[in-house]
């Protein structure tokens, strides 16, 4: 007998992925929990039939979350990440010795503790002694914070279930306000192919607009997210992705990635038309 796994990707597009076996299912408080082994895409953890994390496609997302923002601003001692209860946003972020502390904000302890039991590549620096997780809600977490952090990264599920009030402008003002005077915002911006998704890129991107000086969108290629082509919200105070990259720093710290480069970090930002479009429409 075969076993898939199959999600919509609209009403009307569904993809799948078969299943060697099933790992681990829960139900949680907030969301559906599955683990699974495939052949194609290594160990799976999905939340509500939403695909979150894949052993081979992980290093793509992961990559552009961390690294991005951090040759951007080299400075970066205090981070808040909101959501990524895999882990893997953490692991990357405890690459940089000159990060003193990493907050992370995780509504939902049983993705946690699986992804601790069954996700061991990506979850396995949450034990580093410069994190400090709170399972709370990030949208009150970040409530009446002021100048706290130098770099909050929102890795949020879509804008349904827990993760819908993550894209909210009072959230996105309480953000701004957790950030220091060079503080940095990257958020989950969605994807700008199919409608759904770009019309929460669009929402996204607006309210963002209100709330910070500088507005940047960059994208990256993940096959495994609906259309496999996503974006990141660059937000800022005042720093520029492009004009403040720091290359020669960054490239002198001799991190190995997969993905990232820091050609790659300007190349990403540049949009297609189209996309450009949506955000100025
Ligand atoms: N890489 C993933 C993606 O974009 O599909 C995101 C992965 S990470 C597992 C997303 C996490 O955000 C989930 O574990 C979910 O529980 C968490 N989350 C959703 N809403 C949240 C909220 N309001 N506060 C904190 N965490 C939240």
């Amino acid at each position: 007998m075969e076993m898939w796994y199959t999600e919509f990707h609209t009403d009307t597009v569904k993809w799948s992925i078969k299943v060697d076996k099933s790992i681990y299912t829960d139900k949680s408080d907030f969301q559906r929990i599955d683990i699974f082994d495939t052949d194609e895409f290594g160990r799976v953890m999905t939340l509500d039939g939403l695909m979150m994390v894949n052993e081979k496609d992980q290093f793509i997302y992961h990559d552009m979350i961390v690294h991005v923002p951090m040759a951007t601003n080299p400075s970066v001692e205090k981070v808040l990440v909101i959501g990524g209860g895999d882990g893997g946003t953490v692991r990357e972020l405890t690459r940089y010795k000159t990060i003193k502390r990493i907050d992370m904000v995780e509504i939902d302890e049983m993705v946690v503790e699986a992804a601790i039991k069954y996700l061991d590549y990506t979850s396995n620096k949450l034990s580093d002694e410069r994190v400090n997780l709170y399972y709370e809600d990030g949208i009150e977490f970040v409530k009446g914070l002021k100048d706290e952090y130098d770099l909050i990264i929102v890795d949020s599920t879509d804008p349904i279930g827990p993760g819908e009030g993550l894209f909210t402008t009072e959230f996105y003002t309480n953000c701004y306000n957790a950030l220091t005077e060079n503080g940095i915002l990257i958020n989950q911006k969605e994807s700008p192919y199919y409608e759904q998704t770009a019309r929460e890129m669009k929402r996204s991107h607006d309210k963002l607009s209100t709330i910070f000086p500088v507005i940047m969108t960059y994208q990256y290629h993940m096959p495994t997210y609906p259309s496999g082509h996503w974006l990141f919200g660059f937000s800022s105070k005042g720093l520029n992705a492009i004009e403040d990259l720091d290359k020669d720093a960054w490239n002198a710290l001799g991190l190995k990635t997969e993905y990232y480069n820091t050609d790659l970090h300007v190349g990403a930002f540049m949009l297609p038309n189209y996309v450009k479009e949506l955000l100025n429409a």
